[in-house]
């Protein structure tokens, strides 16, 4: 069977391997229109020229594959991948690559648009895009995974390069994904003995040309800005509390962090449920048996509580770590904490947020507060590049500048412009994406 490619089509979700772990909500979310809601306001405040507003407002290329795997029964089945390329006017376009039952081309378009306004609210030199497959990475074995990425990776073939768009870690992906499509891309497109070429992917394993601090990179950066945030407010963060919503790189990584600052995580949350304790979750022993288990359920530490009572614990901080539109207005009206820090994306929809700024609860929006990830696969980019290793140390010092600067830019821009700080983190970029568009114009 040959792999069939279209450079855009319907989207049918037709290719969901096995039975999802849950049912999607009857009424499909419209991320992507949620983000162009935010990208209009923006654009307004910052007057940004129309004609360039109707190029950010689209992808550039959307790329969507159908691929065959056999399966470990000896079955043959036919994936759906995607890639979408939003813009590289700064850069080679970069973003993760998503393994969720969910994933659709509506998703995969907001979450590419999202990785521009990130990259230039950060100064990189590099585009946005994101991509995945949709199935359910937890029905498959290994071996299943691996031939799935190895798929995935060659139908995409020179689409993705380390040069032109460079694929990461993202929901249901790690570094040994990373590290298999590396390998496939060396193997089919790229040249085997080209150091640069690593860098076709970043957030690989240290032994494959990862950088060291990649793994923590995200929470870092939301734990930067937490900090930030505090000092902003005279909130003493040792001793305080927090709630987290995923447990898997960002969640865990981030209550790790908190933690070394004195802050204890009394609720977490996954896909099988949610524990409360109290006294404070041991946040590595919680790590190692979710690195074991697969999830939290089980834990003997703490109680189990639905999903309403999550919501409705008094604490100090919420980070949302898991999916997208899960703070709606129930959510909203439920929550007792100060301030929301957004590990994941587009984890507040709209009417949420009205509901949470109207009761004062401050946000700090994913494009600033998750953009750690980014950074650092940009600092594992430029070390392949350069056939460089930096150290921890070196890596850290640059990421919490970056972060602090990110910060300070966001909060200067809601300070003049009167506006949420999410807004903000979008004119910030849209005024750097802008610039260029009016120095280099358009070709022809
Ligand atoms: P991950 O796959 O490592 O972990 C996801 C976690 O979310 C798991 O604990 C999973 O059980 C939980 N989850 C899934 N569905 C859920 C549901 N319905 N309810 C509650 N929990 C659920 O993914 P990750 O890399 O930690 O990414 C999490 C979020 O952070 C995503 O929105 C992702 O786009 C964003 N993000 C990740 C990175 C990164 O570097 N990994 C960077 C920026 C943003």
């Amino acid at each position: 069977m040959s792999d069939q490619k279209t450079t855009t089509g319907p989207d049918d979700g037709n290719a969901a391997a096995k039975t999802p772990a849950k049912k999607e909500p009857e009424e499909k979310y419209a991320f992507f229109e949620v983000v162009q809601g935010y990208l209009n306001h923006a654009a307004e405040l910052v007057g940004l020229p129309e004609d360039v507003q109707s190029i950010l407002a689209q992808p550039k290329q959307e790329i969507i594959v159908h691929f065959p795997v056999r399966l470990d029964d000896g079955k043959i089945h036919l994936f759906k991948g995607y890639r979408i390329q939003h813009n590289n006017i700064l850069g080679p376009y970069k973003g993760g690559l998503r393994y969720h039952h969910s994933v659709s081309l509506d998703d995969l378009k907001a979450l590419a648009s999202m990785m521009t306004w990130k990259c230039a609210l950060m100064g990189l030199p590099l585009g946005g895009a994101k991509g995945g497959i949709k199935f359910d990475p937890r029905q498959h074995s290994r071996n299943e995974l691996e031939k799935i990425t190895r798929r995935f990776v060659h139908a995409l073939g020179s689409n993705i390069g380390p040069g032109y768009d460079i694929p990461a870690p993202d929901m249901g992906t790690n570094e040994r994904t990373m590290a298999w499509a590396m390998d496939t891309y060396m193997n089919t497109v790229g040249y085997l003995s080209h150091s640069s070429v690593k860098g076709v992917v970043t957030g690989k394993p240290i032994a494959s040309g990862g950088t060291k601090g990649r793994r923590k990179a995200t929470a870092q950066g939301v734990v930067h800005c937490i900090e930030r945030w505090a000092d902003d407010n005279n909130f003493d963060l040792e001793g305080s509390t927090n709630i987290i919503q995923g447990f898997g790189n960002v969640g865990s990584f981030t209550a790790n962090l908190l933690s070394k600052l004195g802050a204890s995580t009394i609720a977490v949350g996954d896909h099988t449920g949610y524990r409360y304790n109290p006294e404070g979750f041991n946040s590595h022993k919680l790590c190692d048996y979710v690195r074991a288990n697969g999830s939290i359920e089980g834990y003997p530490a703490g109680k189990t509580i639905t999903r309403e009572e999550f919501f409705a614990i008094e604490a100090d901080i919420f980070i949302p770590a898991a999916l997208e539109n899960q703070v709606g207005p129930e959510e909203a009206k439920a929550l007792k904490v100060k301030l929301i820090a957004e590990g994941a994306n587009g984890p507040c929809n709209p009417a949420g947020e009205k509901i949470l700024m109207d009761r004062n609860i401050e946000i700090l929006p994913d494009v600033l507060a998750n953009s750690g990830g980014v950074t650092v696969s940009y600092y594992e980019w430029v070390q392949n590049k350069r056939c460089e290793t930096w150290s921890l140390e070196e890596v850290d010092e640059r990421l919490r500048n970056k972060m602090y600067d990110a910060y300070r830019s966001v909060s200067e821009m809601a300070r003049q412009k009167k506006c949420s700080l999410r807004i903000a983190s979008y004119a910030v970029a849209l005024e750097r994406l802008v610039a260029v568009y009016s120095e280099r114009h358009i070709w022809p």
